[in-house]
């Protein structure tokens, strides 16, 4: 008996979400376009750079240590002023607010690799790295957010997410402005706020597409993610992804001394100076 050919996996795609897609286009165009055409025309100062990459560590680590491994996987404890400072730079990243975040975010664990998971992998790098975020989700389902809505920073950064977003730009445009007036301005907030939100964005992504495609597995293979100390260089430690996925309460994404993680580098640093506690680990390492 001939058996019957697989049928390729069918998968739903919601409405087009105009928004976020017109959105992102006005970040990205922004930064291939806007950015090389003021550095000829104009120039960048050492300001904008020390903006950008101080505003790339702060954000970044605002997703990392914030979003992530704080909210979305309870890994520590920490007073609520260290929680809502984590959250506010969180917000600058663009990732949209901790509560929704957050609760995409444990879907994707409790969901893994299948129609539910919001960044599906087994759709595509394209989009697993972004392409989600352009249509409206189907699997939305509010219990994955129900203990998130218990905690009041949270629902504080969600209520004020617009105002946090804003601010953050209105800094560079600010620090631009006092050391150069309205080119500085420009110029700041083109670097810092534009691109800075544009690379750290991509970076995240990386870790939904690149961390659930290649890479290797050392630690299980229950689903489809995968360790690339590469990703880790850009993204404070996210990269180590199987290890994350085996073990999503543990505080370190990178467990031993040499993987370069700097989230748990602040968080472990945060706990020596009584500001963080209740680091969890897993159990064997
Ligand atoms: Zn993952
Ligand atoms: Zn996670």
């Amino acid at each position: 008996m001939i058996p019957a050919p697989l049928s390729p996996p069918t998968f739903t795609r919601g409405a087009p979400n105009y928004l976020t897609a017109i959105l992102f286009a006005l970040v990205a165009l922004g930064t291939i376009i806007g950015v090389p055409a003021f550095a000829y025309i104009h120039g960048y100062t050492w300001v904008d750079w020390t903006m950008f990459g101080l505003l790339y560590v702060i954000t970044g680590l605002g997703i990392t240590v914030g979003y992530h491994r704080l909210m979305a996987h309870r890994s520590f404890d920490c007073p609520d002023w260290i929680k809502a400072g984590l959250l506010i730079a969180g917000g600058w990243a663009l990732e949209n607010s901790a509560l929704k975040w957050a609760a995409d975010h444990i879907r994707h664990h409790a969901c893994c690799d299948q129609e539910a998971d919001p960044y599906n992998a087994k759709r595509g790098f394209w989009y697993s790295h972004c392409g989600w975020l352009f249509f409206k989700d189907m699997n939305a389902n509010d219990k994955y957010a129900s203990r998130l809505r218990q905690d009041s920073v949270v629902l504080w950064q969600h209520r004020y997410y617009l105002l946090i977003v804003l601010s953050g730009l209105a800094l560079t445009f600010a620090v631009g402005f006092l050391h150069n007036g309205w080119i500085g301005g420009l110029g700041c907030f083109l670097l810092a706020g534009v691109g800075r939100t544009f690379a750290v964005l991509n970076s995240t992504f990386c870790i939904n597409s690149i961390c659930h495609l290649w890479g290797r597995q050392p630690h299980g293979q229950a689903d489809s993610s995968r360790d690339s100390w590469l990703v880790s260089l850009v993204t404070f430690g996210e990269g180590y992804h199987n290890y994350h996925h085996t073990h999503q309460s543990d505080y370190r994404n990178g467990p031993f001394w040499y993987n370069f993680d700097p989230s748990k580098w602040l968080i472990f640093t945060l706990s020596k100076f009584g500001l963080a506690s209740s680091l969890r680990t897993a159990p064997h390492l």
